[in-house]
Formats: structure tokens, sequence, C-alpha cells
């Protein structure tokens, strides 16, 4: 029987902090996708490959089985709905937070405490949506696909919701942290259809990665 197996994962941080629990796996990957132009990425199991996605297009190939698995972050998922898709393990990678930010000389509580009608630029409208609802802010969202911090500086949005780590970006842009929406971490998702057809090679991957996730906490 067939049992090759597709990891999908995203070049940058999820790659990097997904190959130390492909290690814990027995699994390396011979090639450096920051190097190599190439897509499709041989590891040493010949059983196994990584293809190199988007990051929000982690969860599009895994729903549809493209790839069995992949690592996707929970911003990506929520946005995505993660229908047809299995999450198994919370990899603690990749960590940062979902937040509300604004330009330092915006009065952002005053504004929530009058009703004002905020404009709220962002990747993240599914999060941004449900997040002002439950607070019963009335919001104008505007979608964007990165560099969200620009969008109080030039007068697009009131706010913007966005990931942040460190938020070293968000002072280097004049910008302050006033909401903290959810924590955010990377998750393995499996398609549900290869988890019972290939389980016998995808388990013993999903428990090493679990294994070695504990590490991360
Ligand atoms: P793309 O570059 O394709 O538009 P992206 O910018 O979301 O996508 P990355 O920056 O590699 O891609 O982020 C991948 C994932 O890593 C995000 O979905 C999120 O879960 C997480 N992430 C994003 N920013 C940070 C950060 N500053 N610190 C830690 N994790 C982060
Ligand atoms: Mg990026």
């Amino acid at each position: 029987m067939n049992q090759m197996l597709t990891l999908a994962l995203s070049k940058g941080r999820i790659f990097d902090e997904t190959l130390p629990l492909l290690e814990a796996a027995g699994i390396h990957v011979t090639e450096d996708p920051e190097k190599s132009r190439k897509l499709i990425l041989p590891t040493s199991d010949p059983q196994l490959r990584v293809v190199i996605v988007r990051a929000s297009d982690v969860p599009t190939y895994v729903q549809y089985g493209a790839a069995d698995f992949g690592v996707a972050g929970k911003d990506v998922l929520l946005e995505h709905g993660g229908e047809g898709l299995y999450q198994p393990v919370d990899l603690q990678i990749a960590k940062c937070r979902m937040s509300v930010a604004v330009h330092s000389g915006f009065d952002y509580a005053s504004a929530v405490h009058q009703g004002a009608r905020l404009r709220v630029a962002t990747k993240y409208v599914q999060v941004a949506r449900e997040h002002f609802a439950a607070k019963g802010v009335h919001v104008d969202l505007i979608k964007l696909y990165g560099s969200m911090e620009l969008g109080p500086l030039v007068g697009l949005s009131d706010a913007i919701v966005d990931l942040v780590s460190t938020g070293s970006t968000l002072r280097a842009n004049n910008l302050v942290e006033v909401e903290h929406i959810m924590e955010i971490s990377s998750r393995l998702v499996v398609n549900q259809a290869a988890l019972k057809l290939k389980r016998e090679k995808l388990q013993p991957i999903i428990d090493a990665f679990a294994k070695a996730s504990l590490r991360e906490k």
C-alpha cells in the first residue's frame, strides 16, 4: 500500500520551528527552502516529503488532501474555519498574541466608551469581527494583506488587529497595544481521510510531534 506522506509547511518561522519536531520523529529535511527554489523538498524518510506553501494556504492544501498534514498558526486556522481538518496537537511553536493597537495619540478607551464607530484594518477579519461584536463595539473592517501597522499612520483606520510578539514593530511605528484578543501558537493539522487511510505511517509522527512539543511549553 502506498503510504507516501506530504507535509505542508510555510517558509520562515513555521519551517524553522518545525524542524526540531521532525528531528524528534527521526526525520531530517535535506534541503533548505531559503536557499533552494524547490517547492517540494525530500526528507531522510523516502516516504515523507515537505511542500512549501504560503502560511495562509496550509489549511487549504490539507483540507483538499494535497498534503496529508501541515503546520498552521491558530490565527490562520480561525480565518480558514478549519473545515475538514483534524487538529490533534498544539505544537507550542511560533507563539505570539493577537491584539488591538492604535496610534499612541488616539484615545481608544474614550472612543469605545462614547460608542464611536471605529475603522479597523486587519488581515484577521473573522477574529476581529467576533472580538468587537462580543464587546458591543461597532466597527467597519478594512481587509489588508500585510503591513497593518501603516493603517493608523496614514489615516486608513483608527485601529488595527495584528499579531504581536515583542512589540518592537508597534513601538517603531508609534503604535500602542490597547487590547489583547488571544494567545496564538501553531497547530498540527491533519486531513481526516489521510488519518484513516495512512494511520500506520501518520500516527507515529503525530505522537513524536506531540511528545516533542511538550518540551516547548
Ligand atoms: P505571508 O508571509 O505568507 O503573508 P505570514 O506573514 O502570516 O504569511 P509568517 O510571518 O511566516 O507568515 O507567519 C506564520 C505564522 O507564524 C503566523 O500565521 C502566526 O501564527 C505566526 N506568527 C506571525 N507573526 C509572529 C510573530 N511575530 N511571532 C511569533 N509568531 C508569529
Ligand atoms: Mg510575514
